[in-house]
């Protein structure tokens, strides 16, 4: 999910690679290491900042003009200096850095172990890089052969890049899921999850497809062949780029990058967790405490902010399919106002940074009453999920812009399999039905892609009303809570008022606001709540509101009466808020930009709020 730099040349390689984690640092990470070979491998690594590892390469001999650096994202252990990369083979043979997730790590670390292997972190990339050497030295191989067989064996998403103490000539580099670059200079090579490391050096690149391995040597050149062992010829172009445009891969901010990202981070939260052809729906944290889950008496989750808002979808969820009674609740009221909790309770934090003081609190409260704790985090290692019993990871990887987006569709993908999970052991949904539901999840990081293509056409609309300073968000049912995230959203980056209803409510107050300065923004995607929400739009049109209508592709009674309609495409209902919010955070990224709002840092908000 981070950041990997290696180096071939001429030129001592320690400098070009510290220097070109610095310019990695922007994608977020919390240590970095490096190995450089001379003879032999020579690693340092480091919790924290670049310029820790920096202050200790100064202290040591790192000569030599083969090497590869890394950034790490924790995704299995905590982030500390000996989870950090490089990681060596078990006979310290080879070195290797990661960006991704090795899925099947599990089965392949007990049958590493089975022969005598050891391990020294908890990471799922050291398993690699034993496998990796194990099979080398079985068949007396060369390094990128032993690389393309054991990337046969292995699932899941990675960049990564690998040097051979027994061969100075040669680094080898693959991906699958996971971006890498090679950078072609003058007798040398760059290979870098972007061309920002190295575009002082070169501006000539190949990106790698996937599946494809790299092999580059100083003598030969760059020679590619995929997993199947077909040569591929290198298709080089010539970049023209600078290198803040790279950082934010050619997007004007992090926001907007992060929303576009979203298609690959859902699949990266389903990943390993679902398969529709099998019927499988597999959470780790909640087969572990199944018994518990299975008897709870009821689930409360813990939340603030955006993340509140996916507790909401998550209560609909777990009540909707699992009939298990859920209360969602804002950590810091929970924490103050003597709740009652007992054995029979679990209590489910979620938070993207896994720091949040008011939920870190509410969770330690929930301890201390003996309610079984889960948390829902992003951050690996962070205080949230060394707190708790058991927990999910979402892996949507950093998220920068301050305004959440990614995270939160990540959590509610993470709610939605925890919600089948647990209807599957409960047995309140049928096998067949289940299949159908996965069948479905599978399909909505396509749709989300499908939503992002209304882009354009969100932008007009986001300058038709901008300059309006107020507006009202409603939704039913399970696009209840999308209203509230909507409104959230434009509070956050664009400074203007909004509110998020539930659309029958509107006639219990807010409707007194509603005139032709009013934009209402609604959601009407989710089939139950359909006729209702037609009702109620009607009621908004007839007192001149603006009418701004997400609908299902092919709608026809709101689309004749709304002023401006985004369509996007139908699915089940439990998965609407995935492809209904998408739009709402266009939006109102839009109507920041308009208004000349700094986007991804927005006034008086901080990105993890570690204070109550
Ligand atoms: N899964 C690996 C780890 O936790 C790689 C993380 C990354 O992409 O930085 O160490």
């Amino acid at each position: 999910m981070c950041g990997i730099v290696g180096y071939i040349g001429n030129r001592q390689a320690d400098e070009l690679i510290i220097k070109g984690l610095e310019r990695l640092e922007y994608r977020g990470y919390d240590s970095s290491g490096i190995a450089i070979l001379n003879g032999a491998l020579k690693v340092h690594k480091k919790q924290g900042k670049v310029a820790a590892l920096r202050a200790i390469v100064n202290e040591h001999d790192t000569t030599g003009t083969l090497g590869i650096g890394h950034t790490r994202w924790a995704t299995h252990g905590e982030p500390n200096d000996i989870n950090a990369h490089p990681h060596l083979g078990g006979r310290g043979r080879l070195a290797l850095v990661h960006n991704g997730i090795i899925e099947n790590y599990g089965v392949l670390k007990n049958a590493l172990m089975a022969e005598g292997h050891t391990f020294e972190s908890d990471t799922d990339t050291e398993v690699l890089v034993h496998l990796i050497e194990e099979i080398q030295r079985e068949g007396n191989l060369s390094l990128e052969e032993a690389v393309r067989l054991a990337l046969n064996r292995v699932e899941g998403a990675y960049a990564i890049a690998v040097i051979d103490r027994e061969n100075p000539d040669i680094l080898v580099g693959a991906r699958k899921a996971s971006p890498l670059v090679v950078g072609i200079g003058e007798d040398e090579f760059f290979i870098g999850s972007d061309a920002s490391p190295f575009l002082d050096h070169t501006k000539k690149v190949v990106y790698l497809d996937d599946n494809q391995i790299a092999s580059i040597s100083r003598t030969k050149g760059l020679k590619i062949k995929n997993t199947a062992n077909e040569t591929q010829p290198p298709f080089i172009q010539e970049l023209d780029l600078q290198i803040e445009a790279l950082e934010k891969d050619g997007y004007e901010h992090f926001m907007l990058k992060e929303i576009h990202e979203q298609p690959q981070t859902i699949v990266d939260a389903m990943r390993g967790r679902i398969s529709s052809k099998d019927g499988l729906v597999y959470l780790r944290g909640i087969e572990e405490f199944a018994n518990r889950f299975v008897r709870a008496n009821r689930i409360i989750i813990v939340a603030c902010g955006t993340s509140y808002h996916s507790g909401l979808i998550g209560e609909y969820l777990i009540e909707d399919l699992a009939r298990i009674p859920v209360e969602v609740e804002y950590a810091s009221e929970f924490r103050y106002r003597n709740p009652i909790l007992n054995e029979g309770d679990i209590v489910i934090a979620l938070s993207q940074s896994g720091e949040t003081a008011d939920t870190l609190a509410a969770l330690e409260l929930a301890k201390q009453k003996g309610a079984m704790i889960y948390g829902i985090v992003n951050s690996v290692g962070s205080s949230i999920a060394r707190l708790t019993d058991a927990g999910s990871y979402i892996h949507c990887g950093p998220e920068i812009g301050v305004a959440s987006t990614k995270a939160f569709t990540g959590q509610v993908t993470v709610l939605t399999i925890l919600a089948l999970s647990l209807a599957q052991k409960l047995s309140t949904i049928s096998n067949t039905e289940l299949q159908q539901y996965l069948r479905e999840l599978e399909l909505i990081p396509e749709k989300v892609r499908e939503v992002l293509e209304e882009n354009d056409h969100i932008r007009y609309i986001a300058q038709e009303i901008k300059n309006h300073d107020n507006a009202l968000y409603l939704g039913r049912g399970y696009n209840f809570p999308v209203a509230l995230e909507g409104a959230l959203k434009l509070k956050e980056i664009s400074y203007v008022h909004a509110e998020g209803y539930p659309a029958a409510e509107m006639k219990h107050g807010p409707i007194a606001l509603i005139d032709e300065n009013m934009p209402v923004i609604v959601m009407a995607t989710n089939p139950s709540a359909y006729e209702k929400i037609v009702s109620n739009v009607q009621e908004v049109v007839a007192r001149k509101g603006r009418v701004i209508a997400i609908v299902n592709q092919g709608e026809k009674a709101i689309s004749k009466i709304a002023d401006h309609i985004i369509e996007i495409p139908a699915t089940d209902e439990p998965f609407s808020p995935l492809l209904s919010v998408i739009p709402l955070q266009l939006l109102s990224y839009h109507i920041a930009v308009e208004l000349g709002r700094n986007v991804d840092q927005p006034r008086n908000l901080a990105k993890s709020v570690t204070v109550e």
